[in-house]
């Protein structure tokens, strides 16, 4: 520790070497004054520890000295030494700033360092003090400019945060691109302070972005649904290169050219196009206008650009979301569709199943009446009367005939449902194929009193069929008008050859004279076993079968059956058959 010094200041020469002398004794260092000018000249230009003053001198004496050292420096221990009965000199040397006193004449010189030895500790105490005071305001004052510093970078976050936290929200609450751009808008300009900010989409032909959005200051003119051409320099560079780009004077840069005109009216200063990114291209552009200059610094841009980011994700979710539904409707629609063909499958499905039970029953039905009839005349010719026996006998055969007609017929109906009847394909020519059919049944309809006539077409295509069949078609045909019309009637076969929609045609018919048929049942001829009115007034023996069959066999040839007829007035039948079809895919 290096030596203390102290300044004793004291106008008796002997007192003031005699403390000097003891105090370099115990190891200070000890200086002299005379008096207290001298002392206040030597503290000025050295340094000391303390100072000891006695009060009564000549000239400027200790009270001034205490005075003036507290003036000039506050942390110098200053010890005042007075006469004995003076305490009234003490006291106000006190209260002027001495740190201590010493009575004379000084008796123990050691009670003279105890004091010195305190005011030193005190002086060390004192300056520790105001060191640690010093050191706790200069923390303070660097707390204050961190705090200060956090306090703005939070306040930035926190802007930029409440900024995305609406975009964020406003896209969980609507579905539409225009409301979430519109949200952006008001976010940006809220927390950058600025008096416009517009957002624009493509238009539909993608020749141009129209402004759909925008946050519009009281004084300013709306800018909705303004077209910008995308060849426009400053948006050609935004469109390509996905950067936000900052033009300081909007008034008089080039890449604004078209609009500078604009610029001016609206005395627009800067303006900071942004592009909002969705899948990698530049879905919509946001303008960012000032009326003053304005510089972006790099907080102000990081909110931009994630604001812009963030309504970016929203739009693209967006656009994820109607791509779902339209894909969710889609299936549904799908769904619904096959739903659909399926129960109307499911319909036919149990139709038929319904129709097989129905045949079945028919089925049986038919068989059990000749056979019931057949065991009827058989029980009568073994027990009835001899003289009825040949009659019992033709009415056996008649049943029995019945019943091989029917069960042929039956015969026909499966091969053809269960489509073992192949049609021998050959070229057939119809009119000849019915000629020989009319003239082999003349005989049959003038023994019923009916007319058969047979009126044929002059050049008739030849056409790929089954004449065997064809056959059973027509004979099925003449024989219901044989059946069904009255005698007296008449009854004609007739062919035809057509062009209808594109496709030719030979028909054949059988028109009659007959009683007609009503539409209510015409639209149940072709059904198994349907037997209708004219079936039951002339009590003809049929099946109900013919029809069906032959709608059969007319389909296997790809053609069609068609009826006119009309109550009281005759009908006409006609066979409708394909003649282009080539023998080997007839
Ligand atoms: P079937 O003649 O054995 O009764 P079809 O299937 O040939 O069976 O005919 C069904 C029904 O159609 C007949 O019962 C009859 O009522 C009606 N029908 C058929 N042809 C004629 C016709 N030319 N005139 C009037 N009714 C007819």
């Amino acid at each position: 520790m290096s030596q203390k010094r102290i300044l004793v200041i004291d106008d008796e020469l002997l007192l003031r070497r005699a403390l000097a002398d003891y105090l370099e004794e115990c190891g200070y260092q000890a200086v002299t004054a005379a008096d207290g000018a001298e002392g206040l000249a030597t503290v000025r230009a050295e340094h000391f520890d303390t100072v000891l003053v006695d009060l009564r001198m000549p000239r400027v004496d200790g009270l001034e000295v205490v005075a003036t050292l507290k003036a000039e420096q506050p942390e110098l221990p200053v010890v005042v030494v007075s006469g004995t009965g003076v305490l009234q000199d003490v006291i106000e040397a006190v209260r002027r700033g001495a740190w201590d006193y010493v009575t004379k004449p000084v008796r123990d010189m050691d009670e003279i360092i105890v004091i010195i030895e305190r005011v030193l500790e005190r002086a060390r105490l004192i300056a520790e003090r105001d060191r640690y005071q010093q050191e706790l305001e200069n923390l303070n004052r660097a707390l204050e400019i961190t705090v200060a510093r956090q306090t703005e970078d939070l306040r930035t976050q926190n802007r930029e945060l409440t900024a995305l936290n609406h975009i964020i929200s406003a896209a969980d609450a609507t579905l539409d691109p225009v409301e979430i751009l519109r949200v952006l808008c008001t976010e940006l300009a809220l927390a950058l302070s600025l008096p416009h900010v517009i957002a624009t989409l493509a238009d539909p032909d993608g020749l141009a972005l129209k402004t759909v959005a925008e946050y519009c200051r009281y004084d300013r003119e709306s800018l909705l649904d303004r077209a910008i051409t995308l060849t426009e320099p400053a948006v050609a560079y935004v469109m390509e290169h996905q950067l936000p780009l900052f033009i300081e004077d909007a008034q008089q840069d080039s890449r604004l050219r078209d609009r500078s005109a604009a610029m001016r009216r609206r005395q627009t200063v800067t303006l900071l196009l942004v592009p909002v990114v969705v899948r990698g291209h530049v879905m919509s552009i946001l303008g960012l206008e000032t009326t003053v200059p304005r510089v972006y610094n790099d907080q102000d841009m990081t909110l931009i650009v994630n604001a812009a980011a963030a309504a970016g994700q929203a739009l693209e979710a967006l656009k994820l979301h109607q791509e779902l539904r339209a894909h969710a409707d889609a299936l549904e629609e799908t769904v619904a569709r096959r739903t659909a063909e399926l129960s109307v499958a499911l319909k036919q499905a149990q139709a038929a199943d319904e129709a097989k039970s129905q045949f079945l029953s028919s089925v049986s039905h038919e068989l059990r009446t000749p056979l019931a009839s057949i065991r009827l005349y058989l029980g009568l010719l073994s027990q009835g009367r001899i003289e009825h026996r040949q009659r019992y006998l033709e009415s056996l055969a008649r049943e029995i005939e019945r019943l091989q007609v029917l069960i042929e017929e039956l015969l026909d109906i499966s091969r053809l449902d269960l489509e073992k009847t192949v049609p021998q394909w050959q070229p057939v020519d119809l009119n000849t194929l019915l000629a020989t059919l009319a003239e082999d049944r003349t005989r049959l309809f003038t023994e019923r009193g009916l007319h058969l006539h047979l009126d044929t077409a002059a050049e008739l295509p030849t056409i790929a069929a089954d004449p065997a069949l064809l056959e059973q078609v027509a004979t099925n045909l003449l024989t219901n008008a044989l059946n069904y019309t009255p005698p007296g009637g008449e009854v004609w076969l007739r062919t035809t050859a057509v062009t209808h929609e594109a496709q030719p045609w030979v028909i054949f018919k059988v028109k009659d004279t007959g009683p007609g048929i009503a539409p209510e049942e015409q639209e149940q001829l072709f059904e198994r076993f349907y037997r209708g009115e004219a079936a039951r007034v002339s009590k003809a023996p049929g099946t109900g079968l013919g029809l069906a069959i032959s709608q059969g066999i007319v389909s296997l040839h790809h053609g069609r059956i068609t009826l006119e007829s009309t109550l009281g007035q005759g009908s006409t039948f006609s066979v409708w058959l394909p003649c282009d079809r080539a023998m080997r895919d007839a």
